[in-house]
């Protein structure tokens, strides 16, 4: 089943051999975060002992070498996501930050009174609650897209929806409580049919399915370098150029001026514009290095390699009494989200956790997903590039006992 070599891989993620409760570690929460290669830790490190020093501003050589170093991810990111110029790639705080972005700066220039913003029944709350603040200052209205019952989104319904006081589609490729993947082509597509733009929240994406922007046409992507094995408090904001020079600075301060007086500021060109202050640095270099690491496997094999273990992971827990899957799509990816008869989630993950098994338990974020579902929550095991069948037969185990305890 394995594609690549799972052992070697492994043992590139110092934090795996890690026991937990005196249990050797099982990490299936990767849909909240990746563990990290030791070239990216090593990376932090040699940042702070040979290249620190603030970017874009000093003439002086670690000035220079940290700025290099910093550039050098975003032209890692281009050629990644494969956009067209480098400057469409922003560098924000992570997936939130660049969806704050986008709603408070494009909701500013093109949102409102009676204007619509279309997201889908299936967002994070990252997704949903920056929509509804812009609602609310510019008076303009959230529509919903419906699911399935199997969480797949209704498409006819997303026509329907599709109407001229639509101003921009905000939508998650993947679900990260149902696992489900989106039709995200043909969601542009009928969107731009429209003349709308699409951003994509690719949070859950960017780290299993390769992305193309200009296939894809999309007009924002939005993700978070944590989630795809590199540090935290580093993210993506891709936008169009044309959009991103329409649209009004998000944040004032350091770096995203020319020239300012009291009486008048020009901002600085892209990506600039959209970088207010000291960014943080050493994840931002230590990016690169994830990226590098994806990229020495290669996303498809990667993609290949944990479809057949959701695969696996689905039949195995499907045969424990009483286990319902939430989340039945025929497209999923890596998540693996579900609710045993009327017991608590919450209990289920302490067990599991003694066991030494790191999943997620409860509403992931989705609160209006849950309500939907009429549950209060879920146990959530999500897949990372590292995790082995050997995982998966441990947390069924872990499960199959939490049950007998439980029951
Ligand atoms: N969108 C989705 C689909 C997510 O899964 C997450 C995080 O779990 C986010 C947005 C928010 O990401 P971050 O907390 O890194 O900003």
């Amino acid at each position: 089943m394995t594609h690549y070599d799972i052992y070697s891989i492994r043992n590139d993620f110092p934090i795996l051999k890690s026991m937990v409760n005196g249990k050797p570690l099982v990490y299936l929460d990767n849909g909240a975060s990746t563990q990290k290669p030791q070239l990216v830790i090593d990376a932090i490190n040699h940042y702070y002992s040979s290249q620190n020093s603030n970017v874009h501003r000093g003439v002086h050589y670690l000035s220079q070498i940290a700025t290099d170093a910093y550039e050098v991810t975003r032209r890692k990111l281009k050629a990644f996501i494969n956009s067209k110029e480098e400057h469409e790639i922003i560098l924000t705080k992570g997936t939130t930050d660049s969806i704050n972005l986008v709603a408070s700066s494009f909701g500013n220039a093109f949102i409102n009174e009676g204007d619509e913003i279309l997201i889908s029944a299936m967002e994070h709350h990252s997704n949903i609650v920056p929509w509804q603040i812009l609602c609310e200052s510019k008076k303009a209205n959230l529509k919903v897209i419906p699911i399935n019952d199997a969480g797949e989104l209704d498409m006819d319904a997303y026509s329907k929806l599709l109407n001229e006081r639509v101003k921009i589609v905000s939508i998650t490729y993947v679900s990260n409580t149902l696992g489900t993947i989106n039709p995200i082509k043909d969601i542009i597509r009928l969107a731009h049919d429209q003349n709308i733009p699409v951003l994509v929240d690719a949070a859950q994406t960017i780290q299993h399915i390769p992305i193309d922007v200009q296939a894809l046409d999309v007009d924002f992507l939005a993700f978070s370098g944590h989630k795809m094995y590199g540090p935290t408090g580093v993210g993506v904001l891709y936008g169009k150029e044309k959009w991103l020079n329409a649209m009004p600075p998000y944040q004032g301060g350091g770096d995203m001026i020319k020239d300012v007086s009291f009486e008048k500021t020009t901002y600085n060109d892209l990506p600039f514009k959209f970088e207010a202050g000291t960014p943080n640095i050493e994840a931002g270099v230590a990016l690169a290095f994830a990226i590098d690491y994806i990229n020495s496997i290669g996303l498809d094999k990667i993609a290949q390699y944990e479809h057949e273990l959701l695969c696996y992971a689905t039949d195995e827990l499907l045969d424990i009494n009483g286990l319902r899957i939430i989340g039945t799509a025929k497209e999923k990816s890596s998540v693996i989200s579900f609710v045993i008869g009327d017991i608590h989630p919450y209990d289920i993950g302490v067990i599991l956790d003694k066991l030494g098994i790191a999943v997620r338990t409860g509403h992931h974020c989705t609160q209006p997903l849950m309500a939907r579902y009429g549950i209060p929550g879920t146990v959530r095991a999500s897949i990372g590039l590292y995790n082995t069948k050997e995982d998966i037969d441990t947390l069924v185990k872990g499960v199959k006992k939490a049950v007998a305890m439980l029951s």
